[in-house]
């Protein structure tokens, strides 16, 4: 790595500020007028890039929000170093496994599956859910999970709390919002109510035809959605009896998609049903969230393409137990297609990941509980995915899903601070990740 030459004097602030990045690599250099925020971690075992073997006994040094070096031994700056002005927080894991923040591709922000749901949908108001969904966000980030992909929420709601978390109001992890796009009655439309909250609830971007969908993509992202998430089949939790097959048409699926990547937005399709997964497959989708019945065919346009399998194997087992437990609030059309579709999708999984299919970590949080996104790794492990890929899949391919691999995904000079540690390593015993005892995002401190 090149070093910066320097001459200058004589000493001013401003000199002395460069002074100090001559002793750092060229590529650390950040210039701050105000004071810097320093944190030096002290790593036992660090894990820099999933996909390579951990490091032992190292350090990070971090300048405000960015990773500025990576080395080996436990480092100390010296005063040369630092400004009198500047702060430096030495942070000991010796004794923990570091790694980079989690990510979950797939979560809901806005509620949490269980028998109060729906009347509790009626009672709040659109204050009450922002509020909630702070709480869940903050319970996401506090189990090691730094970015997520929210795909389905109250779009004006999940914006709002992305910016919120942005601007540092509020602790949370990275949002990156979908806006949704579905057809009318298909999955994705609201549903089980009396006509007249159906006509009211119904959102401005349920579309039918291709040309209407392309107006309800471009209204979701002006509206402000990152990503934008379809349903290219019928789902679980809908409760229409409309089965899980293909709902949007070819054409449909064609123009959103296309529309969605002209204006740089990626896209996200639910599917279960193997038509429905290989139709929005070739129509170029980014994503395919579920993929219950991924047959043959899917298999390789999955390969063609480069499209992420998105498993949520942990809405799977939850929606069976829930399903099977007494007392339960499901509807008998809700119940069938839960145990149904449940039990099938950890053998679709493990055959889509032994055929090399692409895999981001995903739950469908909301549906399980939030907080607990770390089980659907313990799933993945005994579905027979290797440790290894499962925290490529939750590091690595999440940050390459939404774009961002130039900022997230692996520790490295000039990336973000999405830093977690737990005292034993997830590559020996996966459900380590289960109990996530530090996390940092973008520098700050969060969890310790
Ligand atoms: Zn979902």
């Amino acid at each position: 790595m090149s070093q910066l030459s320097c001459r200058t004097s004589p000493k001013t602030s401003f000199t002395k500020a460069l002074t100090l990045f001559c002793t750092l690599p060229l590529a650390t250099m950040i210039f701050h007028a105000q004071a810097a925020d320093y944190k030096v971690i002290h790593a036992g075992e660090l894990l820099t890039d999933a996909s390579e073997k951990p490091l032992q006994q190292y350090s990070l040094v971090i300048i405000d929000e960015k990773i500025t070096e990576v080395k080996k031994g436990y480092l100390t700056l010296s005063e040369q170093q630092v400004l009198s002005t500047d702060t430096v927080e030495y942070i000991d894991l010796k004794d923990s496994f570091v790694m980079a923040g989690l990510m979950d591709m797939h979560v809901h922000l806005q509620g949490e599956l269980g028998p109060k749901n729906d009347s509790e949908s009626l009672r709040m108001s659109d204050a009450d859910v922002a509020m909630k969904s702070a709480y869940f966000a903050n319970k996401t980030l506090m189990a090691g999970f730094t970015t997520v992909r929210d795909l389905g929420a109250k779009p004006e709601q999940i914006y709002a709390l992305r910016d919120a978390i942005a601007k540092g109001w509020l602790s949370g992890p990275r949002i990156i919002a979908s806006g949704g796009v579905s057809v009318t009655g298909g999955h994705g439309d609201v549903d089980g109510k009396s006509p007249d909250l159906l006509d009211m609830l119904t959102s401005k971007t349920i579309c039918d035809g291709p040309y209407d969908c392309r107006r309800a993509t471009r209204r979701a992202i002006k509206y402000g959605a990152d990503v934008i998430k379809i349903t290219s089949t019928g789902g679980v939790l809908s409760d229409t009896n409309t089965g899980t097959g293909q709902q949007m048409a070819n054409d449909e699926l064609k123009e959103v998609i296309d529309a969605a990547h002209a204006l740089g937005r990626k896209v996200a399709s639910h599917a279960h049903a193997a038509e429905g997964i290989n139709a929005a497959l070739r129509a170029g989708v980014d994503s395919i969230e579920h993929g219950s019945y991924a047959n043959k065919e899917s298999i390789k346009l999955f390969k063609q393409s480069g499209a992420y399998l998105v498993p949520t194997l942990l809405a799977g087992d939850t929606v069976v137990q829930m399903a099977k437990s007494k007392g339960n609030f499901m509807s008998d059309a809700i119940k069938a297609k839960a145990i149904r579709v449940g039990n099938d999708m950890q053998n679709n999984f493990g055959n889509a990941y032994k055929q090399g299919v692409n895999i981001a970590f995903g739950t469908d949080s909301g549906v399980s509980r939030h907080g607990d996104n770390a089980k659907e790794a313990v799933l993945m492990h005994q579905a027979g995915m290797s440790n290894q890929d499962i925290l490529i899949s939750a590091t690595i391919n999440g940050a390459d899903l939404i774009g961002m691999s130039d900022s997230l995904g692996t520790l490295e000079t000039g990336k973000q601070a999405d830093v977690i540690a737990m005292k034993m390593s997830p590559l020996r015993q996966i459900d380590a990740l289960l109990d996530v005892q530090f996390v940092m995002k973008s520098g700050a401190v969060h969890k310790r």
